[in-house]
């Protein structure tokens, strides 16, 4: 099964797609926990080249290809081979990623960030994306106090983060059988616990 962690900056992704890794491995299963670029060294490459010309700097268009070539490379060379040796694959971000920061946030349009990333990952989806919704000014507060200053690609305007979370939400809304959306807000702990009982339902018990 592929699971995905989708949500704004700051919202507790990678808390979680931990503690659902440490319970996927507790319940005896096999678990690639990862994350773009993969690990792929043409993906590291291109993330190296996303973030030296200085995010939302670089041509959109070429932004969006940059980060669908390294999804395309994660895809065929990590995911897909996971999958097929049975793991249980927990994914921080992916094309709901792009759709929010560059469809949207960049305004290179939904349907067509939709398309290229259809494209580059040969339609591969998640059986379940969770959405951890947070609020642009939580999302701001848990950022700053997580590394001291906003040191990340994120230090966007407040609207930038709103639209974004817009774009997250309509996106699961779209197709409301296949996420679960939480609010970032509630304890670590209650968040785990919700997430582990829907990846267990999903993977069977
Ligand atoms: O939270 P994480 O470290 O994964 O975020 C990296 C940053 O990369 C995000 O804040 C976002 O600005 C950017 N990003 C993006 N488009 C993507 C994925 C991430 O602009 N498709």
């Amino acid at each position: 099964a592929f699971i995905v962690f989708e949500g704004g900056d700051g919202a507790g992704k990678s808390t979680q797609a931990a503690r659902l890794a440490e319970h996927l491995g507790r319940t005896g299963r096999s678990v690639l926990r990862t994350r773009e670029p993969g690990g792929t060294e043409i993906g590291e490459k291109l993330r190296g080249l996303i973030l030296d010309h200085g995010h939302g700097t670089v041509d959109a268009r070429c932004e969006a290809l940059m980060f669908a070539a390294s999804r395309a490379a994660h895809v065929d060379q990590v995911i897909r081979p996971a999958l097929a040796s049975g793991a249980v694959v927990v994914c921080d971000r992916y094309v709901d990623s792009s759709v929010a920061y560059q469809g949207v946030g960049r305004g290179l349009g939904v349907d067509d960030v939709l398309m290229i990333n259809r494209w580059a990952t040969g339609s591969l989806l998640p059986d379940l994306t969770v959405l951890l919704d947070v609020d642009a000014a939580s999302g701001r507060r848990r950022r700053t106090a997580a590394s001291g200053a906003e040191d990340r690609l994120e230090s966007e305007p407040d609207d930038f983060h709103a639209s974004n979370r817009r774009a997250f939400l309509d996106l699961a809304a779209a197709e409301p059988g296949r996420y679960l959306v939480l609010d970032a807000a509630a304890g670590i702990d209650e968040l785990a616990a919700r997430i582990a009982d829907r990846v267990d339902a999903l993977l069977g018990g």
